[in-house]
């Protein structure tokens, strides 16, 4: 199969790199699905992909339409975590008191199926036109409290550097912001868009930047990939990730062991581990909190705390994310902590002795 040098963007473009067999591209289902649902894998995706099949590769299925996506759950939601509740002014939603996340753009270089956002985002442009960045800029700027900001949509290493430049730099004139965060999936979704001038857009003289990636398995961290993240902590950049917990991607301990590792060999601090959002047509990537709870705990067991990251929940509605990882301590006897540890032996902590009057 000759690599391919561009995106392909519908099911058509899937069929002619072979990344879909054609009877299913006749499937009715899966046609509804590639007209409510955006699709973009990019030539540097398909190429970390070891087989083209969304039901054996980790890579594939985060990619790849399936007919499964034409199944809505009647729990799930077109704004799972509540953006629009918390949205004071276009393209920014402002749920905690001290940060907000800034959406400047719908656009991302892949569109991955279990997106917590895919009834948003897609190609077609900016999100905000120029008065409403105006707008957004202001509103962070009448906001004393707002100490980070958060550039997410879509994807903000989409925008071009010059333009990125500009909104880092606005931010950065702000006093009150402290740090500018940006998650991304471009440098494990297309490295090639980390220039020297993407780098250096992301420069600021005086708030500290963090670039957080989304990435879910071992093998999207290519070499390209690699060198893309060199390049942002070779200029001081701290770098963390974010991984969403997904059936039959890496939703086994020895998987999320590989991915972590690789991320932090990557100088990349794992961040989040979040448990999937209940957005529509995703059911077939979910699985229990329990589930969830005993990967962590195998995890604790068998790599360095650099490699554990929190797991959380985004509740359904927006009330915000918070951890649900396994508990190690048990409160229920008066006084005393009894702490499981990670062979499952029972410990006891006593309380501090009582002060004398
Ligand atoms: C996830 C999220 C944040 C960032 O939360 P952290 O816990 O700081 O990573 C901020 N605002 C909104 C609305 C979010 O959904
Ligand atoms: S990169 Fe993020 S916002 Fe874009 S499709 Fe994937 S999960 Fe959704």
């Amino acid at each position: 199969m000759p690599a391919p040098a561009k995106t392909a963007r519908s099911l058509d473009d899937l069929l002619a790199v072979g990344a879909l067999p054609r009877a299913q591209a006749e499937d009715p289902a899966l046609r509804a699905v590639a007209e409510r649902y955006a699709i973009a894998v990019t030539p540097d995706v398909l190429a970390s992909m070891r087989s083209r099949d969304p039901a054996t590769d980790p890579v594939a299925r985060q990619y790849i339409p399936t007919a499964d996506e034409a199944v809505v759950a009647p729990e799930e939601l077109s704004d799972p975590i509540g953006d629009h509740t918390f949205s004071p002014v276009k393209g920014v939603v402002h749920r905690y008191p001290d940060r907000v996340l800034l959406k400047t753009l719908h656009a991302c270089p892949v569109y991955c199926r279990f997106c917590f956002r895919r009834e948003q985002v897609g190609p077609g442009g900016e999100a905000l036109d120029g008065v409403e960045l105006t707008a957004a800029l202001d509103y962070v700027r009448a906001h004393p409290e707002i100490w980070e900001v958060i550039l997410t949509g879509g994807d903000p290493l989409m925008l071009a550097p010059r333009r990125l430049a500009e909104i880092v730099a606005a931010l950065d004139a702000i006093e009150h912001v402290g740090v500018i965060r940006l998650h991304t999936r471009v440098p494990v979704a297309d490295p090639s868009r980390v220039t020297p001038e993407l780098v250096s857009a992301l420069r600021a003289e005086r708030a500290a930047v963090y670039v957080a990636l989304h990435c879910n398995h071992a093998n999207e961290l290519t070499s390209d990939a690699r060198i893309a993240l060199r390049r942002l902590s070779d200029v001081g950049i701290p770098l963390l990730s974010q991984t969403v917990l997904l059936r039959g991607v890496n939703d086994d301990a020895a998987t999320l062991e590989a991915l972590f590792r690789a991320l932090v060999q990557a100088r990349v601090k794992p961040y989040y581990l979040h448990h999937p959002d209940l957005a529509r047509g995703t059911g077939h990537f979910r699985l229990t909190i329990a589930e969830g709870q005993a990967l962590m705990r195998a995890l604790r067991g068998r790599v360095s705390g650099l490699c554990q990251p929190t797991y959380v929940l985004d509740i359904p509605g927006g009330h915000g994310k918070v951890p649900v990882g396994p508990c190690y301590v048990d409160l229920s006897q008066e006084g005393v902590a009894a702490v499981t540890d990670r062979t499952g032996g029972v410990h006891l902590y006593p309380p501090p002795a009582k002060e004398s009057a």
